[in-house]
């Protein structure tokens, strides 16, 4: 591992005006994803910013909804009876994820922020545009079986490993960050994360030292939650492909619905295409395959990853069915 500074933060804009002053500068929270980076010799950081001691660890009921603190371990989060009762698909992400034991030290933003899984960017022997722009992506002609099928770019065909991103997505939730001139701003979570396109590198929108401080979740929409993870052990998997769905049925017909999938974009996909396709149709198993063709319209494997197109069209129908049927 290389020498670093350390420091701890005092308050957010502080922490947020130290990384952004600093060349090199990185936040550290939980620390699950960038100290492993780190002994890696992926991430260098020169110097990293503290912020485990800022007030961001609290989850507040406001106007219906809930503010989760960026600072609210995953555990916590998973475990608060009000996210377990009005938001299941989130409890049910959350617990899809990692171990007990990360989830006990990975915080909210963290888990937002955590980097691909894609082998070749752990491997500093194979060129990877993510890890040292313009050297080539090793995965496109070698095994990607874990890989891309929607969004993908001749730069990079990596997927976010977030379960929890992909709930939050389905949930419309909202992204409050500080900046290092001591602006707040609200970022819808579609706008949150990029895909790669010819700069894998920046992986989200937020600028240099901006920091995440509260995630806001509206009332809870209307109708059945349920996440579905398909992976390839039962558990500390990354999803070959997940569904996040949320179905409101009523006299037979689907009243409205919210869909996005995990593990198949360098983004959380949501698909308001298969979501209209769905709303005010009968729910039956015709209208289900439509909507999952429609969330899939232009999906491409690159070989190793060719089954997730037909894995992701038959994790969709089978959710969007037991959501609806329990509606
Ligand atoms: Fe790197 Fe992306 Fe290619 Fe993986 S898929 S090797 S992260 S550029």
């Amino acid at each position: 591992m290389r020498p670093f500074t350390y420091e701890r933060a005092a308050d957010a804009a502080g922490a947020a005006r130290a990384v952004a002053a600093t060349p090199g500068a990185k936040f550290i929270a939980g620390g699950t994803n960038l100290l492993d980076l780190m002994k890696l010799d992926i991430e260098r950081p020169r110097h990293l910013v503290d912020i485990t001691r800022l007030p961001l660890d609290r989850i507040e009921e406001v106007n219906g909804g809930l503010r989760i603190g960026s600072q609210v371990p995953n555990s916590d989060l998973a475990a608060d009876r009000r996210v377990r009762e009005r938001y299941p698909l989130l409890s049910m992400a959350l617990l899809a994820g990692a171990s007990g034991q990360l989830r006990n030290k990975a915080t909210t933003g963290g888990n937002l922020l955590q980097r691909t899984r894609c082998y070749f960017f752990y491997d500093t022997s194979k060129p990877c545009n993510k890890r040292e722009p313009g050297s080539g992506c090793a995965a496109l002609q070698g095994f990607n079986r874990m890989h891309a099928i929607l969004g993908a770019s001749e730069h990079c065909i990596a997927v976010h490993p977030s379960d929890m991103a992909v709930a939050m997505t389905a949930l419309d939730a909202e992204i409050e960050t500080v900046s290092a001139d001591g602006t707040t701003s609200t970022i819808p979570i579609g706008e949150l994360h990029r895909l790669p396109e010819a700069t894998p590198h920046i992986e989200t929108t937020l600028s240099p030292g901006e920091l995440i401080t509260t995630i806001v979740l509206r009332p809870p929409p209307p109708g059945r939650q349920i996440y579905r993870k398909v992976r390839d052990r039962a558990s500390y998997a990354f999803a070959l492909a997940s569904v996040a769905a949320v179905v409101d049925t009523a006299g037979g017909l689907v009243r409205g619905a919210r869909l996005a999938l995990g593990g198949v974009a360098h983004k959380p996909w949501r698909s308001m295409q298969a979501e209209q396709a769905l709303a005010g149709a009968p729910a039956g198993a015709s209208v289900f395959r439509t909507a999952a063709e429609t969330a899939l319209q232009g999906a491409r494997g690159f070989g190793h990853n060719d089954f997730k197109i037909a894995l992701a069209q038959r994790t969709i129908e089978r959710t969007l069915a037991e959501a609806a049927a329990q509606s």
